[in-house]
C-alpha cells in the first residue's frame, strides 16, 4: 500500500481563501480585522516566521501590527505593548512569537496577553477553556492536524489516536482535540517505554517530537492515518520531519508531507482564529 498524502498546502489554500471573504465582508461593515505580532530579539527563524504570518495578513486582508523590540528588551516594556494592545479595538488577535529571549519569563508575557484575543491559544484561560471542551481558541497546529483529518474523512471516534510528544502547544492540546472527538488517546513521551508498541495498535499517529526519522515502517499499523507535525533538518539542511516519510508512506492509508503539512495548515489556523476574534467582537 502506498499512502496517499494529505495536501496541507491545498487545504490551507482553501482556508485562507475562507479568511480573505469573511475579513472583506467585515470590512464592508467597518470592522477591519486586525492582528498584531510581538517579536522579541533577532532569531532568524523567529524572524521567518513572523515576516510570513504578517505577509498571510496582507494576502488575506487582514491589517497587521509588528510591535518590535531588540533582544535587550525588558520584560515590562513588552507586557506594557501587550497590556496596549488588549485595549486597542483595532486589535482582535495578539500573538508572541517564540522563544522570547532568555531574561523574560515567557509564561508572564504569554498570560498578559487577553484571553479574548489569544489567538495562538497558549494562554492558561485558552489551555482550560479547551480542556473542560469550551474552547475560545484551539492552539493552531493541533487545530490544523484535525481540519486535516476532517478533510480526508477521516472521524476520529473510536478510532485509537497515539500523540508522540506532550508539549502544551502540540501534545497536550492535540489530545485534547482528539479526545474530544470521541478517539482513545494515548499520550506518549520520552519516558514511555516501547513507543513502537503503542504507535503499532495506533488508527491515527501525530508525531510531535522534533526528532528526524523517529517514527519508523515497522512503528505504524498498515493503512494507519499518520500526521507529522516534527520541524527538523536533514544532513542537507533540508526541511523534514519525524517520520521517516519515504518507507513510512509504503504502510500508512494518508499521510502529511514536510513541507507541506501541518506547516502551512498552522499558519492558516492563525488566520481563522484571527478573523474569528474579530467576528465576536463585531457581534
Ligand atoms: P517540545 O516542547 O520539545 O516537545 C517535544 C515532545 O517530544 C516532549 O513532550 C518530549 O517528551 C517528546 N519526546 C522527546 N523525545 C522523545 C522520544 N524519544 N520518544 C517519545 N517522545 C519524545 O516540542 P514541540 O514544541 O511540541 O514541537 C514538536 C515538534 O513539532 C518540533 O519539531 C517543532 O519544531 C514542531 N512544530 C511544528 C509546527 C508546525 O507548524 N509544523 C508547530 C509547532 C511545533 P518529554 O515531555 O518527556 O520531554
Amino acid at each position: 500500500m502506498t499512502a496517499q498524502l494529505i495536501d496541507g498546502n491545498a487545504l490551507a489554500r482553501d482556508i485562507r481563501a475562507d479568511v480573505a471573504r469573511r475579513a472583506a465582508a467585515l470590512s464592508a461593515l467597518g470592522h477591519p480585522p486586525g492582528l498584531a505580532v510581538v517579536l522579541v530579539g533577532d532569531d532568524p527563524a523567529s524572524q521567518v516566521y513572523v515576516r510570513h504570518k504578517i505577509k498571510d495578513c496582507e494576502d488575506a486582508g487582514v491589517r497587521s501590527v509588528l510591535a518590535r523590540y531588540d533582544a535587550g528588551a525588558s520584560q515590562a516594556q513588552v507586557i506594557e505593548r501587550i497590556q496596549a494592545l488588549n485595549a486597542d479595538p483595532a486589535i482582535h488577535g495578539i500573538l508572541v512569537q517564540l522563544p522570547l529571549p532568555p531574561h523574560i519569563d515567557t509564561h508572564r508575557v504569554l498570560e498578559a496577553i487577553s484571553p479574548l484575543k489569544d489567538v495562538d491559544g497558549f494562554h492558561i484561560a485558552s489551555a482550560g477553556a479547551l480542556m473542560v471542551g469550551r474552547p475560545v481558541f484551539k492552539s493552531c497546529t493541533p487545530y490544523g492536524c484535525m481540519k486535516m483529518l476532517e478533510s480526508i474523512g477521516c472521524d476520529p471516534k473510536g478510532k485509537h489516536a497515539v500523540v508522540i510528544g506532550r508539549s502544551n502547544i502540540v501534545g497536550k492540546p492535540m489530545a485534547i482535540l482528539l479526545l474530544q472527538a470521541n478517539a482513545t488517546v494515548t499520550i506518549c513521551h520520552s519516558a514511555t517505554v516501547d513507543l513502537a508498541w503503542h504507535t503499532r495498535h495506533a488508527d491515527i499517529v501525530v508525531a510531535a517530537v522534533g526528532k528526524r526519522n523517529m517514527l519508523t515502517r515497522d512503528m505504524v499499523k498498515p493503512g494507519a492515518v499518520v500526521i507529522d507535525v516534527g520541524m527538523n533538518r536533514d544532513e542537507h539542511g533540508k526541511l523534514c520531519g519525524d517520520v521517516d516519510h519515504a518507507a513510512v508512506r509504503e504502510v500508512a492509508g494518508w499521510i502529511t508531507p514536510v513541507p507541506g503539512g501541518v506547516g502551512p495548515m498552522t499558519r492558516a489556523m492563525l488566520l481563522t482564529n484571527t478573523i474569528e476574534a474579530a467576528e465576536r467582537s463585531a457581534r
